[in-house]
């Protein structure tokens, strides 16, 4: 029996296959670039200066933090299929300048803003690629204290050497890309940064980066296992306070909000620094909004996935906690800071949304590919008549992969699609396809 492992182009193939589908659709698809192209204002008529009086119902406290994790590359946002997921990275961009206005005023003094991202910027759209060279110039205009590594960075040996060469992804951040428990294989040593302490005005941050034990790494990076971890003396060193003292500590923990790992990690936090130490977790990988509260102390909290949430956490030293999931839409992200829609987009944000479309424009993922007659979902039974994998499994495979060869059958993972496919215009810029590693034809 011939039983081969199948590599299908990332995106690409499912998309095609998509194509041959549906009829395409009548407009002359660079009749909708137009459209598409004049959507954007430009940056010199239409930026916006942060308010000389900035404001935000958000609720403040000595450390405040904006989380993005497990965005999978949505830094365009979601598009027309789904208006209410309609801010991209140049909105955040925007949207976190206003905020550090408001935590510059006077009365805000002694109050420290940091942005975060917790990994997972890989797999999702047509912008992700291994290695990621259209994503990483538009993920060095984010100004993020401090990166956290998910497990997607580490799936491919090209993304691994790109980000990690001299001068790249990795040394671009200066010591604020976190990898605690993640060493390149080659050398032995740590692929970022074990830790590192975030500065503010008044409050220093210990914070770190663990990943959780993840077994399908590429060969060329080792990730350790964080019950090993934990017990190594840099940990227990920087804990102790021998590299420099601290008022709080983060940990960006790309698990689960309520990983046993999690424990893990606070359970050795508490043994040397004891009970009275403010410990924030920032968790994803599930997926999910969600927090859990360990201790009196500490708390998880996880901010959703693909673009679809900006999380916000802040807390006091003594221990006070609070966060907000803010939807991310222009909309949302304007009335947390008072603003009208149109008052949010600064110059620099609006430049970042530039330089997304441009991307995208030039890698030819606005280009029209197919038109879906109806919307399949993919949390509806395969007999439902809009189930995408239903569509995948009566359509797809059948007529299109096997060509009609009822001899055929394919095993794939559940993981092969991520999200809906909509009704109307299909362009590249949304993926149905991430990273097939698991299908099989036989
Ligand atoms: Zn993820």
């Amino acid at each position: 029996m011939n039983y081969q492992k199948s590599f299908v182009a990332p995106n690409l193939k499912t998309w095609s296959l998509m194509a041959c589908l549906f009829a395409i659709c009548s407009h002359e698809s660079s009749a909708f670039l137009n459209l598409s192209r004049n959507a954007y204002p430009s940056i010199e008529s239409d930026a916006t200066t942060v308010s000389t009086n900035p404001s935000t119902n958000l609720p403040l406290n000595d450390i405040n933090i904006v989380i993005l994790t497990d965005v999978h590359s949505w830094v365009a946002g979601h598009g027309s299929h789904d208006p209410h997921l309609n801010a991209g990275y140049g909105d955040i961009l925007s949207f976190y300048q206003h905020l550090q206005a408001v935590l510059d005023l006077e009365q805000n003094y002694g109050k420290d803003l940091f942005f975060v991202m917790n990994g997972d910027f890989l797999h999702g759209t047509g912008l992700s690629t291994d290695p990621p060279t259209m994503l990483v110039p538009i993920l060095e205009k984010m100004p993020w204290d401090a990166v956290n590594i998910g497990n997607h960075e580490l799936l491919y040996k090209s993304t691994i050497e790109y980000i990690s060469k001299p001068n790249g992804f990795i040394d671009y951040w200066k010591g604020t890309y976190l990898t605690s428990n993640v060493r390149l294989a080659e050398t032995g040593k740590s692929l970022g940064s074990r830790y590192t302490f975030l500065k503010g005005s008044s409050n220093t941050v210990l914070t770190f980066g663990f990943l959780y034990d993840m077994i399908n790494e590429d060969p060329s990076a080792i990730v350790d296992s964080v019950e090993n971890v934990v017990k190594e003396p840099w940990f227990h060193d920087v804990l102790q306070g021998n590299q420099g003292s601290f008022d709080a500590i983060v940990v960006l923990a790309h698990m689960d909000f309520d990983s046993p790992h999690a424990h893990l990690i606070l359970e050795t936090i508490r043994s040397i620094c004891g009970d009275d130490m403010t410990v924030q977790f920032i968790s994803g990988h599930s997926h999910l909004r969600a927090t859990e509260v360990f201790d009196e102390k500490c708390i998880s909290v996880e901010a959703g996935r693909f673009m679809d949430t900006v999380g916000f956490v802040s807390f006091s030293n003594k221990g006070e906690f609070q966060h907000e999931f803010i939807d991310a839409n222009i909309a949302s992200l304007a009335s947390t800071l008072n603003l009208q829609e149109d008052e949010l987009s600064t110059k620099e944000g609006l430049a970042l949304t530039k330089l997304i479309h441009d991307t995208q424009e030039e890698a030819g993922l606005l280009d029209l590919v197919a038109c879906s007659p109806e919307n399949y979902f993919l949390n509806r039974t395969l007999d439902s008549s809009n189930s995408l994998w239903g569509l995948y499994m009566k359509e797809v495979v059948p007529n299109h992969l096997f060509q009609l060869n009822s001899s055929k059958i394919m095993i794939q993972e559940r993981h092969d699609f991520w999200y809906n496919l909509y009704s109307g215009e299909s362009r590249m810029q949304i993926s149905l396809n991430r990273v097939s590693q698991n299908k099989y034809t036989l």
